[in-house]
């Protein structure tokens, strides 16, 4: 007999994460008469629940809270017979017919799998960075920026990210300051010419924020020179950081076809490599990672399981 095993429930479907892709997937799923368990860590709606104010989500002509979105996502999918499993899931098995999620609490076994564990923003890594979220330190250009109409914000990395938050602040911020640690930026060379053309937009080079500056919150940034080590003071109101993001993939690798980022490779279908595993929102490789995108891959994730679950394709 095996150990371990919460239930010998079998569910058609296990979905690892509770945020907007995995929350839309159980609510599809359980209206398609699916016995349906979501396993998440914390509480629901994943990255979205950090941020207060959200405006590009439908629905909600004064935006909404992502806490009460993630709440509402569940309790939605609940009220159609969804369960949610407070756990973590530490590694799987998706090869056989039965699939099998070994978490904090024991082993879930299930007909198919969605994926939909998201992906979380690289941080600097500098002291107080965590501690000024929200007061001053930012991830989310589209999600944050226009509670800096009008004043000056940094945003850090020279990524394709980067450039288009530094486009959506520069029509929202008096002044935007890319700050690369390197002379030239990663991003596409056809931003070139548009970021020149951006008055508002100027650029730190060679420059790594040594230091957050702040009292309530952030005043001014220290920046240190990679070639020489001088540090200079940056006075801003905010920064926003975009220096990429870490899909939650790590016990996934050699279980399903990551990309070289770590990003688990699905279509629009949201089909992996694996038969009867599909991967959902953020966690998955795709143009737009936003809200209204994961909750779409959410409803086709549970419609290609349906699908998988009654023809076997
Ligand atoms: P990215 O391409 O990996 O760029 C990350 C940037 O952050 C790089 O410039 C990197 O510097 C910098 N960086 C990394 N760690 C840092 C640190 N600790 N301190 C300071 N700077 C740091 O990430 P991304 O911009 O988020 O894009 C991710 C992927 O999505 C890319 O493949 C990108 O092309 C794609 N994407 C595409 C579009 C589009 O096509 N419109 C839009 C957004 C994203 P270095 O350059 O020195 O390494």
């Amino acid at each position: 007999m095996e150990k371990n095993i919460i239930k010998e429930h079998i569910y058609d479907v296990i979905i690892v994460g509770g945020g907007p892709a995995g929350y839309t997937a159980a609510l599809y799923a359980v209206r398609a008469g699916l016995d349906t368990v979501v396993l998440e860590k914390l509480s629901a709606g994943g990255q979205m629940a950090m941020t207060t104010q959200i405006d590009n989500y439908p629905g909600f002509e004064n935006g909404v809270d992502g806490f009460d979105l993630g709440e509402k996502m569940q309790l939605g999918a609940e009220r159609f017979g969804a369960k949610t499993e407070l756990v973590e899931v530490n590694s799987y098995g998706l090869s056989g017919e039965i699939k099998k999620v070994s978490t904090s609490e024991g082993e879930f076994l299930g007909k198919t799998v969605i994926i939909a564990t998201g992906a979380k923003p690289r941080e600097l890594e500098v002291h107080k960075e965590k501690e000024l979220v929200g007061r001053g330190v930012n991830y989310c250009a589209a999600c944050d920026g226009m509670a800096y109409k009008g004043k000056t914000v940094a945003v850090i990395g020279g990524g394709n990210s980067a450039v288009g938050d530094a486009l959506i602040l520069s029509r929202i911020a008096k002044k935007v300051i890319i700050v690369h640690r390197r002379d030239s930026l990663r991003a596409t060379k056809v931003y070139n010419d548009i970021l020149n053309n951006t008055s508002n937009i100027e650029f730190m080079w060679n420059s790594q924020v040594s230091e957050l500056i702040a009292e309530d919150k952030l005043k001014a940034i220290k920046l240190k020179d990679t070639h020489t080590g001088e540090e200079v003071l940056l006075e801003v109101d905010g920064i926003f950081v975009s220096v990429g993001r870490k899909p939650e993939t790590e016990n996934l690798d050699s279980i399903v076809n990551l990309d070289k980022a770590g990003y688990i490779v699905a279509g629009e279908d949201t089909k992996t490599n694996v038969k009867g595993v599909f991967a959902a929102g953020d966690v998955r490789t795709k143009a737009l990672r936003q809200i209204i995108t994961a909750a779409a891959d959410g409803a086709i994730a549970a419609h290609y399981a349906e699908e998988y679950l009654v023809e076997g394709k």
